[in-house]
């Protein structure tokens, strides 16, 4: 026994592997996980060959503490700058023009986390169901009532509806949740045995469906293979969340088809993701939201812009928190 107290961090995206990096010099850090992969909303599909990044498409490093962290994976090359050619489809605007740098993680955007998480307890396909008093500590269980280990502190960075579920009725964060609203989106992947001609790597698209279409081979070391994802717009998803996916999905073939002019029905891989809490329509109205008395905190992007660096800020504020809290 180390004597430090222990805290088990629900989900292995930014958020919670920041958090675990952050409190594992004063807390024992348990991250839980419920997929298989690593990095929540920053992940990568790879399959038959193809590989696509149909969550975060890249990111920005605004803050000095952000761009202070990115820095050693920046040095070993988890992190390269992407600068596509940008377009902007279906308007006679001219494209928005990046002035800041923006990024991508390595070989996929999922490298970031498996790099974050190498030094750390993280517990993969396992989903964190409830949490029930025992005496100091919270027990936590699965759907199965497993008993997944009993902790000092719980700190959930899943998206904020999923985290108001998880919490007690104790948590005094409920009514910053309740305020959180978070907007959806889909991803529809296209993987083609013979590269597409176009002339741009990236595109805006001013009409619904769509909003963004991007190469992503076109980003530094993707394979070769030709892969395509083209992103709808959060209002769209939000009216369309509930629709049969069959034909949801062939709706965006269509319509990249329209836009791009690619024989997107012919691709050699075809799949769509829906994104229930993909960004953030309205933030909670703190940074983070803790809870000493019960020994209970959150963090995500959804306390924020709804974006990885948004993620990174809850998360570190928290852990700031947290260690004046704990060490006075
Ligand atoms: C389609 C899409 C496009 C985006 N584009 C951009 C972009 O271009 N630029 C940008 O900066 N941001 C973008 N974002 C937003 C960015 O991905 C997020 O802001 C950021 O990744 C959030 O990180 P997080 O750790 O707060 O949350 P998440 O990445 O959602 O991590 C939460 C983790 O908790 C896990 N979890 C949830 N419930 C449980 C449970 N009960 N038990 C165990 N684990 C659980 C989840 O599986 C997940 O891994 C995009 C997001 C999407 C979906």
């Amino acid at each position: 026994m180390s004597g430090k107290p222990s805290v088990a961090i629900i989900g292995a995206g930014l958020s919670g592997l920041r958090l675990a990096q952050r409190l594992t010099p004063f807390m024992q850090v348990t991250v839980f996980e419920k997929s298989r992969g690593l990095g929540g909303r920053m992940s990568t599909r790879r399959t038959d060959g193809f590989a696509f990044d149909h969550g975060a498409q890249y990111f920005t490093a605004r803050s000095a503490d952000f761009e202070a962290f990115l820095r050693p994976y920046l040095e070993n090359g988890t992190v390269q700058m992407w600068a596509p050619r940008l377009a902007q489809l279906s308007s006679a605007e001219a494209p928005p023009r990046w002035t800041a740098p923006r990024y991508v993680a390595t070989p996929g955007m999922t490298g970031l986390a498996k790099a974050m998480a190498a030094e750390l307890t993280v517990h993969r396909a396992v989903q964190v169901d409830r949490l029930v008093r025992s005496g100091h500590q919270w027990q936590m269980l699965d759907a199965e009532e497993n008993d997944l280990g009993r902790f000092d502190w719980v700190i959930s960075t899943a998206p904020s509806l999923q985290t108001a579920r998880l919490m007690p009725p104790a948590f005094a964060g409920h009514p910053s949740l309740e305020a959180a609203v978070m907007q959806g989106c889909y991803s529809l992947m296209l993987g083609f045995d013979t590269p597409q001609m176009l002339n741009w790597d990236a595109a805006w698209v001013g009409q619904d469906p769509l909003a963004w279409i991007a190469v992503n081979t076109s980003k530094p070391g993707r394979p070769a293979q030709h892969c395509i994802v083209a992103q709808t717009s959060n209002r769209w998803a939000d009216t369309n969340l509930e629709r049969d996916q069959d034909t949801v999905r062939a709706e965006l073939i269509s319509a990249v088809e329209a836009v791009t002019g690619l024989a997107a029905s012919t691709a050699a891989y075809i799949s769509l993701h829906r994104w229930r809490y993909a960004s953030v329509a309205t933030p909670s109205a703190t940074p983070f939201l803790i809870d000493p008395d019960n020994r209970l905190a959150a963090a995500g992007d959804w306390c924020g812009a709804g974006k990885v660096e948004a993620a990174f800020d809850s998360a570190s504020a928290l852990a700031e928190a947290l260690e004046i809290t704990l060490t006075g």
